[in-house]
């Protein structure tokens, strides 16, 4: 039995902040404007294992109002619903993303957001692709970078 699943996330970028990608940290002058470190990826995976289970979002399960998701690493995110799949009973057969982003190029870190992401969700079918929005809106004026990603899981 399969269920497939689509997550999507969108921050701000700005000067003196950290661009964390996949649990990647990616030298830039610019980094995301968020309540925890704003991995896009990662929440945008949450989601999406969180929506093929029917299980909420992460929104409800980490919500930035709270003061003890402040600055928190994405990985605690994804972890968690990778938890909550695993206790219903599925794993992860494949997952494929776009990161949408004018700058920096993403080629030189995906293997290495590939490897992070493989260790965490164990999950050894993974793509990653990096899209430039041909300097069209705030995304392609560098102000924000989103994520789209859709997941499928099989049950074990
Ligand atoms: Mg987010």
């Amino acid at each position: 039995m399969f269920r497939v699943g689509i997550g999507f996330d969108i921050h701000r970028l700005e000067e003196g902040k950290k661009l964390i990608i996949g649990g990647v940290e990616i030298p830039f002058e610019k980094g995301w404007v968020a309540h925890s470190d704003g991995d896009i990826f990662f929440h945008a995976l949450t989601d999406a294992i969180l929506g093929a289970l029917g299980k909420g979002d992460i929104g409800e399960l980490f919500p930035d109002t709270k003061e003890e998701n402040k600055n928190k690493s994405s990985d605690i995110f994804l972890k968690e619903a990778i938890k909550i799949m695993e206790k219903n009973g599925y794993e992860i057969e494949n997952i494929d993303a776009y990161i949408l982003l004018q700058k920096p190029k993403l080629l030189p870190y995906r293997q290495k957001i590939i490897q992070n992401t493989q260790k965490i969700t164990g999950c050894s079918n993974i793509f990653l692709k990096g899209k430039t929005f041909e300097k069209l809106g705030d995304i392609g004026q560098g102000k924000a970078g989103a994520c789209e990603v859709i997941v499928l899981l099989k049950k074990f």
